[in-house]
């Protein structure tokens, strides 16, 4: 049946690959951004697509639209950028929250949010699952982005059991791919520019800290699930790739994947950085039969593609 579908963020790295399988799959899909780490490149492909619409807007302030579904992902989701404007960052997670929630609320939408294994902060657990209720630092750097994910994860809750709102839950886990912009700052497009560029890579720490990798198409598969998934199911649900790889091991298969001359540097580790990040996703098998394909060395190839593409095309002169 044929859906009129909101994506938050969907100019984004994660939204504009969500956007496109919604359209493609038959859906009316509106794409909100206020571009701020997202790009119009990004979507540029589906501008023409009769079933798509681009909405400049920042979703702190109220927006009044009639929908079936709701993906809200409008958040920067890089430490770098996250961390950039931290009252905004808090900001557009409480509020945004509140703003999506406000239309479920009205229209009976239902709404899906995309939250983060930062809820978990610097876990005592490994693997994390859902159960567990984490060790983060409330007023850390990292505390604007891992607060406001918590912060929205309990009004979805809230407008559940007290509005009724049909709300869902989904923690990612780290997700990259292509369309994750040059400047990310996350750790996979950070190595592969590096590489591609043949600068140095830079690794913060000792290079042992740990982290999941989950290919990006993987995802869109696992938050489409969750929000098709029974109304009595409101997660949190874990998405992501178990397969866990210390940081200098992702070093140093980007450099073979790359063919890259580069060198692995050490910088100081940022604080609160979590030590070891991997999830247990037995509730996703269990409850959307969902599970990933896409090992790290299959997903980089395409993604070290992607940025090729870019930085050949960012070197080309002006005719
Ligand atoms: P991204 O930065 O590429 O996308 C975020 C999008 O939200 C961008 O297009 C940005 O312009 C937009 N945005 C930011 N603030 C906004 C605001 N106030 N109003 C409207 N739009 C706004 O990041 P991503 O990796 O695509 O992440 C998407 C969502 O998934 C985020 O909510 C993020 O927290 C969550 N998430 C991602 C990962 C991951 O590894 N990719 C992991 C955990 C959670
Ligand atoms: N990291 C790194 N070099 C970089 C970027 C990140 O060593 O250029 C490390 C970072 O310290 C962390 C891990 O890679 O331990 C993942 O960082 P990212 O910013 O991708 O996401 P996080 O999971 O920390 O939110």
């Amino acid at each position: 049946m044929n859906k009129r579908i909101l994506v938050t963020g969907g100019a984004g790295f994660l939204g504009s690959h969500l956007c496109e399988r919604l359209v493609k799959e038959g859906h009316d899909v509106l794409c909100l951004d206020n571009f701020f780490t997202g790009s119009k490149r990004n979507i540029t492909h589906l501008l023409g697509e009769p079933r798509f619409e681009l909405i400049r807007h920042d979703i702190i302030n109220p927006i009044y639209l009639e929908v079936d579904e709701i993906y809200n992902l409008a958040c920067p989701a890089s430490p770098v950028h996250y961390q950039h404007n931290p009252i905004k960052t808090i900001k557009t997670n409480v509020m945004g929250a509140i703003n999506v929630l406000g239309i479920a609320k009205r229209t009976k939408a239902k709404v899906l949010q995309a939250s983060t294994s930062e809820v978990y902060g610097d876990p005592d657990v490994h693997p994390q699952d859902e159960a567990y209720w984490g060790r983060v630092n409330p007023i850390g750097i990292r505390s604007c982005y891992d607060e406001g994910k918590r912060a929205a994860e309990c009004l979805m809750m809230d407008y559940r059991r007290q509005n009724g709102v049909n709300t869902k839950i989904a923690r990612i886990f780290n997700t990259y791919g292509p369309r994750m912009a040059v400047n990310d700052g996350r750790v996979v497009s950070n190595f592969i520019v590096q590489a591609l560029r043949g600068e140095n890579i830079t690794v913060y720490g000792d290079g042992s800290h740990t982290r999941s990798f989950c290919y990006c198409d993987d995802l869109i598969d696992g938050l489409i699930k969750m929000m098709n998934s029974p109304d009595d199911f409101s997660g949190p649900v874990n998405l992501g790739n178990p397969g866990e790889f210390t940081i200098l091991e992702l070093a140093q298969m980007i450099i073979k994947t790359t063919n890259s001359e580069s060198h692995i540097v050490y910088q100081p580790l940022p604080s609160d950085d979590p030590a070891q990040r991997r999830p247990n996703i037995s509730l996703a098998a269990s409850a959307l039969d969902w599970q990933p394909h896409v090992s790290l060395k299959q997903g980089l190839m395409p993604t070290k593609q992607y940025f090729q593409e870019i930085l050949n095309t960012a070197q080309k002169p002006e005719v």
